[in-house]
């Protein structure tokens, strides 16, 4: 087991320090096995890519960085497993290189696939689901320390995927494949959104993946990405709603070079270089973003981004970018796509907290009227009160987190404030 001190340890953003009295790094599971046991109270510690206290303990912080690395593929089953600590850049070239791939990628590569699964983390399509909906298998090191091996179709599974780290640390996640296959994506500027809402399923179902990158002022969408699968029966898009083709690379934030972000201009290479936005060989800046996203059926979605446009001149002046994708519907009881086709708005703010924490109420204020959930590892004001009616099995998650962990070895002031409902 490898200890490291915590002083001094903030999240990837740099905008939380840990509070926690120390970080193990066991290596091998008896080892994890004894950090849990061992302790009082306990959390799992993913990449640190969340921007609140999500991940934090007043104990022991357990990341699995160096633990158990190695990648199982099940060619007969179409499975990998994995451990939870390994990276998505990581297993997606071991996949490639096998002949294998993921369904999806969220827009960095460098995120731990526990912490991804633990919070319904996302790409976008709108036949997609989120990550963690290629989860076919956990192995979960609950409270006594014990191993809780459970597979799809089990009891109680559907709960246990998106954990938010409140059920124990997940060692080893087996994950759906399919053969591998090409992208090629391509970038459209200036997109009149009127064009867009007015056939926005179509839209947004014009490839793979889509994604809208806007500020929310003006008459245009400032960049579309379309992620087109090669072996699909569509044509590659030559046009997108009147917008005009890029000619040369991109980055979503206006301005910024795009030496990090995958390649474009419509060449075909595999999905693990293509699905996510940024190459995983580039060390991503920190503490200079932050980030909120909140998640409506896809039912709302004009709605929904009409009333962020209506709320630009408050959000734009905190704002780096906005970026809106869709997920296809699960039945993972805490995922903030549960029971329904959605999109995600995305904000990628300025690092200026005070300020965006003051301006989420009124975001949240704006979308209320679309039960938007927020995603779980990104800032948010929403509490345990607000957060519950929103998703139908909350309450079987709270009974399901108290069987697994009677003691409240896992909970900590985020589960508290977000969760039980149990903070002043
Ligand atoms: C630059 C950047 C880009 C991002 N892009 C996207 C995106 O495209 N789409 C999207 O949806 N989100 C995105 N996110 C958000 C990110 O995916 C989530 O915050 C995710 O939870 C981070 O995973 P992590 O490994 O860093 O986990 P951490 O932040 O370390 O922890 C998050 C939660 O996971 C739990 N956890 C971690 N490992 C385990 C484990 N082994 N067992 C049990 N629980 C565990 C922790 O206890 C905690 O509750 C982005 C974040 C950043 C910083």
């Amino acid at each position: 087991m490898i200890e490291e001190q915590v002083r001094d340890t903030l999240n990837w953003a740099g905008n939380y320090e840990y509070r926690a009295s120390a970080i193990e790094h066991p290596t091998s599971l008896a080892d994890l096995q004894r950090a849990v046991s061992g302790s009082t109270r306990v959390r799992a510690l993913g990449s640190r890519h969340s921007f609140n206290d999500i991940a934090d303990t007043p104990g022991t912080l357990v990341s699995l960085d160096v633990l158990d690395p190695a990648v199982g593929i099940d060619e007969a089953a179409l499975t990998v497993t994995v451990g939870a600590g390994v990276r998505y850049g990581v297993l997606a070239g071991h996949l490639q290189r096998r002949g294998f791939a993921l369904h999806n990628l969220a827009s960095l590569p460098h995120i731990s696939i526990g912490g991804a699964v633990a919070t319904a983390t996302h790409g976008s399509g709108n036949a997609n689901g989120n990550l963690a909906t290629a989860v076919v298998g956990l192995e979960i090191v609950t409270a006594s320390g014990d191993v809780l091996a459970v597979a799809e179709g089990d009891d109680g599974f559907d709960g246990m995927v998106v954990g938010l780290g409140a059920l124990g640390v997940v060692h080893r996640v087996t994950l759906r494949i399919e053969p591998t296959f090409e992208v090629r994506q391509d970038v459209f500027l200036d997109v009149p959104w009127d064009a867009v809402l007015a056939d926005y399923d179509a839209a947004t179902s014009s490839a793979y993946s889509v994604s809208l990158f806007t500020d929310w002022s003006g008459d245009t969408i400032g960049q579309a990405w379309l992620k087109s699968r090669v072996d699909s029966d569509s044509p590659a898009p030559s046009s997108f709603y009147g917008g005009k083709a890029a000619d040369r690379a991109y980055h979503p934030v206006p301005g910024v070079a795009a030496d990090h972000c995958t390649q474009q201009l419509g060449v075909p290479g595999p999905w693990s270089d293509r699905l996510a936005h940024f190459r995983l060989a580039f060390t991503p800046s920190n503490g200079e973003e932050l980030q909120s996203e909140y998640l409506v059926g896809r039912e709302h979605a004009v709605a929904a981004i009409q009333a962020m446009r209506s709320l630009a001149p408050r959000i734009s002046p905190l704002l780096q970018v906005s970026e809106v994708r869709s997920m296809a519907a699960d039945g993972l009881w805490l995922s903030n796509n549960y029971g329904r086709d959605g999109i995600g708005l995305h904000f990628t703010w300025k690092p200026l907290q005070p300020e965006v924490e003051a301006l989420l109420p009124e975001l949240e204020a704006a979308l209320a009227p679309f039960a938007a959930r927020p995603h779980w590892g990104k800032l948010f004001a929403a509490d345990a009160a607000q957060l519950a009616p929103l998703y139908p099995r909350f309450e079987d998650f709270r009974t399901l987190a108290r069987r697994l962990d009677p003691e409240g070895k896992f909970r900590n002031d985020f589960l508290d404030r977000t969760v039980f409902g149990t903070t002043a």
